[in-house]
C-alpha cells in the first residue's frame, strides 16, 4: 500500500483569538506601536505553521500569511506602487494603499474569485517600473524553515494571476516581460534557501481565456502562450514548481496546462468536473497530481463513501498526493471548539484543523491503516427532518410568485412622490462601541428584554433625528439590533446553525462568523417589523424597510451540502416575502432588499454562469414579487463590477438600485447606460469603506459625472454602501457635505 504525502496550500492567520484583528486596531488607532504589531502578527503565523506540522502535514504552504491583504503584499514585493503612495513608506505605505489616508484614495478592493475574502487591485500605470523587495518574504520562508524544516513550501502568487486580476494602463505582455525577472530572481533565491518546491498559486488559469469580458486588460494577448512563456521561464530556475490552481477545474485548458513545464500541479477537485477532465485527458507521467479532495471552502466533514473511491481510481492515473482544494484561510479554526452546537452537528463539521486531521485520516485509510468512519453523517440525519409544509409550499410555486402584478411604469406613479435626487443611506449607522455592548450585555442575559429595546429605540430615534435635521428623504433605522446583515436574519429563522469562535476574514481586519445553514429554513415570527415601526413612529417621512435577500443569506452563510443552493435560496425567499407583507401591513412604502453577494455566487464557467444567475435572480424575484404596486422594491448591490451581469439586475425587477461606485470609477454607470437602464438608480457618491471625508465638491463633481451617464429623474443619492464601520464624528460629517452637494445641485436647475 502507497502512503500518500500530504500538502495544504494557505491557512487561516488572523488568530484563533482574532489577536491580529486587535492588534491592527490597536495600531491604526495609535494605541501600540509596529513591533507589538508585528511580533503578534509572527506569533499567529508560527501558530499556524506548528498545528500543521503537529498535525503531520509533508508540505506546508507558508508566506500566506498578510498584515492586510496578500495580494496587496505581492504588490508591494514586486515594487508596484501607485505613484500617490510613492513619498510613504512602509507600514504606513501598506495600510494607506490599502486604507486611505486624507488625500490619497486606496486602492479599489474587490472579491477574490467567488469567495468572500476581498483583495486590493494592484493598478499598474504606464510609467510603472517593477522593483524586487523580496526579503521580508525570504525572510518568512527561512523562520518558516527554522520551524517546518523540508516541510516549509513557499507559497508565491504567480504573475499570470496577479496580472490578470491587476488594474493595467500597461498591456500584460509587456508588464509580464516585466515581472518575468523578477519572479526568477525570488525562485533562484529560495532555492538558494532550500526549499523541496515552491508553491505557484495561479488560481486565474481556471477563468476561461475570454469568457470574462475584464476590462482591465487593455490587451490580455493570448494568455496560453504567455503562460507557457512565463512557466518556461520559472522552470528554468530549477526550483521544482507546485502549480495550485484552486476555485474551479481548468475547463478545456486542462490539456495544455497540465502539460505546462511543472513537477505538479495542485487541482480542486471540490468543484467543477476535474475529475471527468482527468479521464478524459489522461495525466502526464511523472507529475505530482496533488488531488484537492479536503474542501477548504465549506465547513463539512468529507463522505469518505464519495471521496475513497475516487482517490483509489485515482491511483492508477497519476502520481498522487492529498491536499485541501484551496487555502484554508475560508473556513474557521477549529470546529472542536464549538461546544454549544449540538452533537450530531458538530460531529459532521470539519474547519481547518479537522480537515488537517482528514487529510491525516485520508492518508491512512488508503494505506490500510486506519478504517474512515461516515457514521456521524447517518446521526446527522436523523437528527435533521424536513419541513413538510415548506417543501409543499415550494412544490407549488408557479410562475406568477416570481412576478409583480404590474411593470416598473405602472407601478412607479403609485410609489411615494419625492424630490429630484432623492436623498438616503444604505441602511446602517455607526455600530459604536456602546451599541456593540448593549446587543452583547443583552446576549449574555445582563439586561432584560424592555431595557435592551428601550436602548436600541434610543439609538433609531437619535438616527432619525439626524436624518431629519440633514434633510434626508428616504430615512433608515440604522440596523442597530443587527451584528452583523446576513447573522442578524439567520438568528430569527429555522435551520441556522452559529458559532462561537468561526470567524474568518472577509478584508483587512473585518472578520465574519458566517451561519450554518444545515436544515430547512422557516420564518416562525417577523423579523424586522418593530424596529421598522418605532423608527416610523418618529418620522413623518418615509422609512425604508431593510432586509437581506434570499441569495446574499445563502452565498455569506455556509451552505448545508445536501440540497441545491437554488433550493436552499427559494426556502429563504419564502421567508423574506412574508417579512416584506408584514412590512407592509405595519406601513413600510419603501423596502430595501439588500444583495450585495449577488454577483460573487457567479460561476466562471460560462455555460454555468446562465444557470446560477436564472436561480439567483428568481430567488429575489420570488421573495419580493409579492409587493404591492405601491411599495418601492429596492436592492443594494456592492464589491464588484457589474458591467457583465446586467440582463440579470435588469431581471431583479427592483424599483430602485444602489450599487457601490466610489471605488470603481465609473464602469458600472458607463455600462448601465449603454445597457439603457430604465429604472432609477443610487451610484454611491463616496466610498465608506475609507476614513477619508469627502468634500462638496468631490461629490457634486460626482453627480455632475452620473448625470452624464443617467437621466436626472433615475438619479438617488448615496453612499457606496452602509456606514456601520465608520465612527459617528465621520459619517456626519460626510453627510452634511453629500446634503450640501445636492441642496446645491438642486438649485442649479
Ligand atoms: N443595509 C446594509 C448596511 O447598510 C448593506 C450592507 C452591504 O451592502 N454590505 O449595512
Ligand atoms: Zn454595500
Amino acid at each position: 500500500m502507497t502512503v500518500y504525502k500530504t500538502q495544504t496550500v494557505g491557512y487561516p492567520h488572523i488568530g484563533r483569538e482574532r489577536e491580529l484583528k486587535r492588534v491592527l486596531e490597536g495600531y491604526w488607532k495609535g494605541a501600540l506601536d509596529a513591533e507589538t504589531l508585528m511580533a503578534t502578527f509572527r506569533q499567529v503565523e508560527e501558530a499556524g505553521w506548528l498545528t500543521q506540522r503537529d498535525a503531520g502535514i509533508d508540505y506546508i504552504g507558508v508566506g500566506d500569511a498578510t498584515l492586510y491583504d496578500a495580494v496587496l503584499d505581492w504588490t508591494l514585493r514586486l515594487g508596484l506602487i501607485p505613484e500617490r503612495f510613492a513619498a510613504l513608506k512602509g507600514l504606513e505605505r501598506l495600510f494607506a494603499m490599502a486604507r486611505g489616508v486624507e488625500g490619497i484614495p486606496a486602492l479599489e478592493m474587490t472579491k477574490w474569485f467567488d469567495t468572500n475574502y476581498h483583495y486590493l487591485v494592484p493598478e499598474i500605470a504606464t510609467d510603472t517600473q517593477p522593483v524586487a523587495d523580496f526579503a521580508g518574504f525570504l525572510d518568512t520562508v527561512a523562520r518558516a524553515q527554522a520551524l517546518l524544516g523540508e516541510r516549509a513550501v513557499p507559497i508565491v502568487l504567480g504573475p499570470m494571476t496577479f496580472l490578470r486580476l491587476a488594474r493595467l494602463e500597461v498591456s500584460f505582455d509587456v508588464m509580464l516581460q516585466q515581472l518575468l525577472p523578477l519572479y526568477t530572481e525570488l525562485f533562484a533565491a529560495l532555492k538558494a534557501l532550500g526549499v523541496p518546491e515552491v508553491q505557484l498559486h495561479e488560481p486565474a488559469l481556471i477563468l476561461p481565456d475570454s469568457g470574462i469580458p475584464d476590462s482591465r486588460i487593455p490587451d490580455s494577448g493570448d494568455f496560453r502562450s504567455q503562460t507557457e512563456m512565463a512557466l518556461a521561464a520559472l522552470a528554468s530556475v530549477g526550483l521544482p514548481i507546485n502549480l495550485v490552481i484552486p476555485f474551479d477545474d481548468a475547463g478545456e485548458s486542462f490539456p495544455w496546462i497540465v502539460a505546462l513545464p511543472v513537477a505538479g500541479l495542485t487541482l480542486d477537485f471540490t468543484r467543477g468536473e476535474t475529475i471527468t477532465l482527468l479521464e478524459r485527458c489522461g495525466w502526464p507521467v511523472g507529475k505530482v497530481l496533488a488531488a484537492g479532495m479536503v474542501d477548504g471552502r465549506n465547513v463539512w466533514r468529507l463522505h469518505g463513501a464519495e471521496v475513497l473511491p475516487q482517490l483509489r481510481s485515482l491511483n492508477s492515473l497519476a502520481s498522487l498526493r492529498l491536499s485541501v482544494s484551496c487555502s484554508l484561510q475560508h473556513v474557521p479554526y477549529s470546529a472542536a471548539r464549538e461546544t454549544a452546537l449540538p452533537a450530531p452537528l458538530r460531529g459532521v463539521l470539519a474547519f481547518a484543523e479537522e480537515k488537517l486531521h482528514e487529510l491525516i485520516a485520508l492518508r491512512d485509510t488508503l494505506a490500510g491503516a486506519a478504517v474512515w468512519d461516515d457514521s456521524p453523517w447517518a446521526d446527522f440525519r436523523a437528527f435533521t427532518p424536513e419541513d413538510a409544509a415548506l417543501r409543499a409550499r415550494l412544490g407549488s410555486l408557479a410562475a406568477g410568485d416570481f412576478s409583480r402584478t404590474e411593470g416598473y411604469a405602472g407601478r412607479r406613479p403609485q410609489q411615494v412622490a419625492l424630490p429630484a435626487f432623492p436623498l438616503t443611506t444604505i441602511g446602517s449607522f455607526p455600530q459604536t462601541a456602546a451599541v456593540r455592548q448593549l446587543r452583547a450585555r443583552f446576549k449574555r442575559g445582563e439586561l432584560s428584554e424592555a431595557a435592551y429595546r428601550a436602548g436600541v429605540d434610543a439609538w433609531i430615534a437619535y438616527t432619525i433625528g439626524v436624518q431629519e435635521s440633514l434633510d434626508f428623504d428616504v430615512l433608515v433605522h440604522g440596523e442597530f439590533e443587527r451584528s452583523d446583515m446576513v447573522e442578524y436574519f439567520a438568528e430569527k429563522l429555522t435551520g441556522f446553525a452559529f458559532t462561537q469562535h468561526g470567524w474568518v476574514q472577509s478584508f483587512g481586519s473585518r472578520y465574519v462568523r458566517p451561519p450554518i445553514i444545515y436544515a430547512d429554513v422557516t420564518r416562525p415570527v417577523p423579523m424586522t417589523v418593530r424596529e421598522f415601526q418605532v423608527a416610523q413612529s418618529f418620522t413623518h417621512k418615509p422609512v425604508k424597510g431593510m432586509l437581506t435577500g434570499p441569495v446574499t443569506i445563502l452565498n455569506w452563510s455556509f451552505p448545508r451540502a445536501d440540497l441545491p443552493r437554488r433550493e436552499v435560496a427559494f426556502q429563504l425567499a419564502l421567508a423574506l416575502r412574508d417579512e416584506i407583507a408584514d412590512l407592509e401591513r405595519a406601513g413600510a412604502r419603501i423596502i430595501q432588499v439588500d444583495e450585495p453577494a449577488l454577483r460573487e455566487g457567479l460561476p466562471f464557467k460560462a455555460d454555468r454562469r446562465a444557470a446560477y444567475l436564472t436561480w439567483a435572480v428568481d430567488a429575489f424575484r420570488l421573495a419580493t414579487a409579492g409587493a404591492a404596486s405601491a411599495t418601492q422594491i429596492h436592492t443594494h448591490m456592492c464589491y464588484a463590477e457589474f458591467g457583465d451581469v446586467l440582463p440579470a439586475i435588469d431581471r431583479l425587477d427592483a424599483d430602485v438600485i444602489s450599487l457601490e461606485n466610489a471605488r470603481s470609477d465609473d464602469e458600472t454607470l458607463r455600462a448601465l447606460a449603454e445597457y439603457g437602464y430604465a429604472r432609477e438608480v443610487g451610484p454611491g457618491v463616496y466610498d465608506i469603506h475609507s476614513p477619508v471625508i469627502p468634500d462638496k465638491d468631490f461629490i457634486l463633481e460626482k453627480l455632475r459625472t452620473f448625470r452624464l451617464h443617467l437621466a436626472d429623474v433615475q438619479l438617488w443619492v448615496n453612499p457606496d454602501c452602509g456606514l456601520k464601520t465608520r465612527a459617528w464624528e465621520e459619517v456626519l460629517p460626510a453627510l452634511r457635505v453629500m446634503v450640501a452637494a445636492v441642496q446645491e445641485l438642486r438649485a442649479e436647475l
